[in-house]
């Protein structure tokens, strides 16, 4: 097991939540991992969006989700492509496939870039960078 820590670059963006996405990441903050259902079709969207995109529904309810999934594809950066990323390189940029479905682009903050393995078990793992922002993160999920 690797004792790496993933460490956040201090100046990053944050995201900026709407109208859409507000649920989302009011359910972070309250540590729940909140999926955009459709009342109509009863596809998942993510990221949220303002109208279904299987059904074309403005008809929507937010459904708690484990955060279990697997690593479906990933890139690791090696160039710093913004001034807060230099001495935060290199670093893995993944888009994992929860087990309900949706998939979803984080960071696994447990492992070195080079021992990501496609269709490696994976959980969220909650970050709360300040009291607005909570990020849903990933680490390497070790079964016994
Ligand atoms: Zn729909």
């Amino acid at each position: 097991m690797s004792d790496y820590q993933w460490l956040r670059p201090v100046n990053l963006t944050l995201p900026d939540p709407d109208e859409d996405s507000f649920e989302f990441w009011e359910g972070l903050k309250q540590g729940r991992l909140l999926m955009q259902v459709c009342n109509i079709c009863s596809q998942m969207n993510y990221p949220p969006m303002v109208m279904c995109s299987e059904c074309g529904s403005f008809n929507f309810q937010w459904r708690e989700i484990e955060g279990g999934g697997v690593l479906y594809s990933y890139v690791v950066t090696h160039q710093p492509i913004h001034p807060s990323l230099v001495d935060y390189t290199p670093f893995l940029t993944a888009l994992i496939e929860l087990d309900e479905g949706p998939r979803i682009t984080s960071n696994i903050v447990n492992i070195q870039p080079e021992e990501a393995e496609i269709g490696m078990r994976l959980k969220l793992e909650l970050f709360e960078v300040n009291p607005q922002i909570t990020l849903p993160l990933f680490v390497r999920e070790y079964v016994s």
